[in-house]
């Protein structure tokens, strides 16, 4: 699922003492992930104000590992300043994640403005009929791209041949009920 995206990113790139800045936008159930699960497994949480843009500079320390953006934002759709925040993020080492559920990649391409996880919840535009659940995370970085593969098989997520070809089938008509939705 797309949650399952999300929290696959998340529990690649941070461990214990490690805190990750949330916009306040966020998907809702990524803040129940973040208090119920990675608040009890070590991992500090922060929100921010989703068009801080550059200012989210005054809130990244050592212990920041991870920051999320999602723009447009779940319900209050907030377009986020990400290069900025993805400047601000790589002046200090820190891995900056989008959920690019809402505006899809023919709308924002997050890792062509330097975004290093583009996280998509194909459960919704993508597949596009209600019936899948699925989710995808996109890099450019090989390493990325290891650590996520070898992440995911410790903790057994899959998707069945069905299930990419039911999205396969909504592809086709991406563009043309996006283009009605809006
Ligand atoms: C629905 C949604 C998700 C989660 O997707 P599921 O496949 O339902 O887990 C994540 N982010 C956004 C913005 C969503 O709308």
């Amino acid at each position: 699922s797309g949650l399952a995206a999300i929290a696959l990113t998340t529990l690649s790139c941070t461990r214990s003492g490690d805190r990750v800045l949330l916009p306040d936008s966020i998907y809702d159930p990524v803040r129940t992930f973040a208090q119920t699960f990675l608040g009890p497994f070590g991992v500090d949480v922060a929100y921010y104000d989703p068009l801080i843009g550059r200012g989210i500079a005054g809130l990244v320390d050592d212990k920041v590992r991870l920051i999320w953006v999602e723009s447009p934002g779940s319900v209050t759709m907030e377009v986020q300043d990400v290069p900025g925040i993805v400047e601000a993020a790589h002046a200090r080492g820190i891995m900056v994640a989008a959920d690019n559920t809402w505006a899809t990649p023919l709308r924002f391409k997050p890792l062509a403005h330097g975004v290093d996880f583009s996280v998509t919840a194909i459960s919704k535009y993508f597949a596009g009929h209600s019936d899948v659940l699925m989710g995808a995370i996109s890099v450019r970085d090989e390493g990325l791209y290891r650590r996520l593969r070898d992440v995911s098989r410790v903790l057994g997520y899959g998707v069945s041949p069905e299930d990419c070809s039911l999205v396969l089938r909504g592809i086709e008509t991406l563009s043309v009920r996006l283009d009605r939705a809006e």
